[in-house]
């Protein structure tokens, strides 16, 4: 057994001091962190309990019109949220889909961004073959059972998915990730937060050595009225996708104004489908041109043995959910 201090921290700079120190980590709801410690595939030497720090938990707007979630909204706080139902409905669907009641009431939002691939072998330690866990050991997904493996952006080092449907939704909206660190504060783009696995699968994310997530922002609304998050999984609840899409849009009656689509299970961070969104934007709306878009988008799939259906799923997915966010988000609220 693993010996670990605990340190409680009651604001962000003493989190960020006590992070500091070799070995540190921090817990918020830790519902993944935990999981992880058990299997034996994380060994802090301190963990850094963040929960306490009030200024993280805190939903508020943004001059710009925008919206500020603090990293430690849980997310069920933040799925239910009247600013979030009414502004964001895309985030809301997307939080709701995931995981089951009781996750989602502990989780939180900026441990929702920190969460790691549910590939089976990275998880058993009895595989010994897994460049995320080992670097440099292969990957034994690669010639093994990879159905819920990616299709897009991996490599011969790592083919696994980011599990999360939050984040899907959130690089649909641009949302961006406010964190703070050793070196100050800085502002990270939603699309360069998580990484492809390149020959760095062990690297999930861009953030740095001791940097804490205070928030996640979002941009002004303008998806409220057309938005759809669709999750296509194996079972109706507590199943991580096979395919999801959060598609959002702005109309000129059919025209499409602003199509912004992006994918979920099919590679190591949230896939956006600019090349859908290309060939959707100042077109009318129809099956039809959906169809060519979300075509064109999976042209660049490499399927491996186990995962050729996800290729003609995320198309299908891309059409429907779509389809939906034409249809309206007025019902949802
Ligand atoms: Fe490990 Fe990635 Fe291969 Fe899974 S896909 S076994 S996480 S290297």
């Amino acid at each position: 057994m693993d010996a670990i201090s605990y340190q409680r921290a009651t604001d962000v700079n003493s989190a960020i001091a006590a992070a500091q120190r070799p070995g540190a980590m921090f817990i918020g709801g830790g519902t993944n962190l935990l999981d992880l410690m058990k299997g034996g595939l994380t060994h802090p030497v301190t963990l850094v309990d963040i929960t306490r720090i009030e200024a993280l938990d805190k939903v508020e707007t943004l001059p710009n019109g925008g919206l500020r979630i603090g990293a430690l909204v849980r997310n069920s706080d933040a799925a239910n949220h009247t600013l979030v139902r009414t502004r964001y409905p895309l985030l809301s669907q997307a939080l709701l889909a995931g995981a089951s009641p009781q996750l989602r009431n502990m989780a939180t939002v900026g441990g929702n961004l920190m969460q790691r691939t549910r590939c089976p072998y990275f998880y058993d330690t009895a595989f010994t073959q897994c460049n995320k866990r080992a670097p440099g050991s292969g990957c034994a997904a690669i010639g093994g059972f990879n159905r819920m493996h990616a299709i897009l952006g991996a490599s011969a080092q790592c083919v696994a998915v980011n599990p999360s449907d939050m984040s899907v939704a959130l690089a649909a909206l641009d949302a961006t990730v406010q964190v703070s660190g050793p070196r100050g504060a800085r502002t990270i783009a939603f699309s360069a937060f998580h990484r492809l696995p390149g020959d760095r699968p062990d690297l999930d994310t861009t953030l740095q050595s001791g940097e804490l997530i205070t928030s996640v922002d979002l941009p002004p609304p303008i998806f409220s009225e057309h938005a759809h998050y669709l999750k296509v999984r194996d079972r109706a609840s507590y199943a991580f996708a096979l395919v999801s899409v959060a598609s959002a849009l702005q109309l000129d009656g059919h025209r499409v104004r602003t199509a912004h689509i992006a994918l979920g299970g099919v590679a190591h961070r949230p896939w956006r489908a600019s090349v859908a969104e290309q060939h959707l934007t100042g077109r009318t709306l129809s099956a039809a041109a959906l169809r060519e878009a979300a075509a064109a988008e999976l042209a660049q799939a490499k399927p491996l043995d186990g995962n050729r259906f996800k290729v003609g799923l995320a198309q299908r997915a891309i059409v429907r959910a779509t389809l939906l966010a034409a249809g309206g988000t007025g019902d949802f609220t």
